[in-house]
């Protein structure tokens, strides 16, 4: 695969691609797959639709002071989708004013599509948890006893999901009670017929049996961080989803494969709010293989 560049903010002074621009922004940013994958999957719809041939996905690394001069750039230079990422997507949500709910309810924008002289903000990662899971582990959120770990930006999208899909109920865990009391409060507010329950991490006999265990924490990163919940301490999970796919796998999901529970890693909430994303921009539906196949070979291909 030839070389991906980065682009940065200056790079949009003298910006001359003339086709339809997307672009990922971040800090860092060198990390990111997004375009092999998106660059992957408009190859792949240029076959069916040559509107398409000329859609391409850049990568900007734009630091934080930088994200609003950076939006209205790459507004005037006529890009016509975003992407964002760390630690742009709890920012933007103050910079852009039309936010669909569900994004305002997460606190947090990934998707933006352009329309007039205006941004929409979505969040799409929600969206890929669910499909993700339903991927790798045959799930669905509703209806099922959820166990999330964490209570961060992506914990917040898990547990509006969850409500916002009506989950049988919510067990938050995190190492600050604080947070996990306010997203408890904000998922019961969503759905309030769902049982939501902070549980600290010494209490974990009290989660129901056959739950399914996501972690949204950042405990997993490194290969010398704690495991963020002993699977082998709580009754029984029906599944472990762990939203890091990098690495691939955690030690929480050897603890799971150890223990023959069914476990995946992120990659495939990756794919699918990336999907989502692009259903968005191009109002088509993606081709979803071209992009899991586009995401494994790039994860696979030398830093
Ligand atoms: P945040 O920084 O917003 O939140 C981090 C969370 O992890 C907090 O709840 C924090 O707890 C907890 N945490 C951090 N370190 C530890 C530790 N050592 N032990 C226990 N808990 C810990 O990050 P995000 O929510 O944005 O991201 C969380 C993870 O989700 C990341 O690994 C990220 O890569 C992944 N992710 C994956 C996506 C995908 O598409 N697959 C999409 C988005 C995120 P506390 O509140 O106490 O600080």
């Amino acid at each position: 695969m030839s070389e991906l560049k980065t682009y940065a903010l200056s790079d949009l002074d003298n910006w001359t691609f003339e086709g339809t621009a997307l672009a990922v922004l971040g800090h860092p940013i060198k990390h990111s797959v997004s375009p092999q994958m998106h660059n992957a999957a408009l190859a792949e719809m240029a076959k069916r639709d040559p509107r398409f041939a000329t859609w391409k996905y850049f990568r900007f690394d734009i630091a934080p002071e930088d994200l609003p001069v950076a939006l209205e750039k790459l507004h005037a230079r006529n890009f016509h989708g975003i992407n964002l990422t760390v630690p742009h997507k709890v920012l933007a949500c103050g910079l852009i004013k039309d936010i669909t709910i569900q994004a305002r309810q997460v606190g947090a924008v990934n998707t933006l599509l352009r329309k007039g002289t205006e941004w929409v903000g979505f969040n799409t990662d929600g969206y890929g948890l669910a499909n993700g899971l339903r991927e790798d582990l045959k799930r669905e959120l509703g209806g099922s006893d959820m166990v999330l770990l964490g209570a961060g930006g992506a914990a917040r999208g898990a547990a509006v999901e969850c409500a916002r899909l009506h989950s049988s109920s919510l067990w938050i865990i995190n190492r600050t009670a604080k947070t996990a009391h306010d997203l408890a409060a904000l998922a019961n507010n969503i759905d309030p017929n769902m049982r939501v329950t902070v549980c600290a991490i010494q209490d974990v006999e009290k989660l129901p049996h056959g739950a399914l265990v996501i972690n949204a924490t950042s405990a997993g990163l490194k290969h010398d961080d704690p495991l963020p919940i002993d699977l082998a301490a709580l009754a029984r999970p029906a599944g472990v989803y762990d939203m890091i796919y990098n690495p691939p796998e955690t030690r929480l999901l050897a603890q799971a494969r150890a223990l023959g529970l069914p476990a995946a890693n992120g990659l495939s909430m990756l794919v699918h709010q990336g999907a989502r994303a692009l259903e968005i921009w191009s109002e088509t539906a993606p081709p979803v293989d071209v992009m899991r196949t586009a995401v494994h070979s790039a994860m696979k291909a030398p830093a």
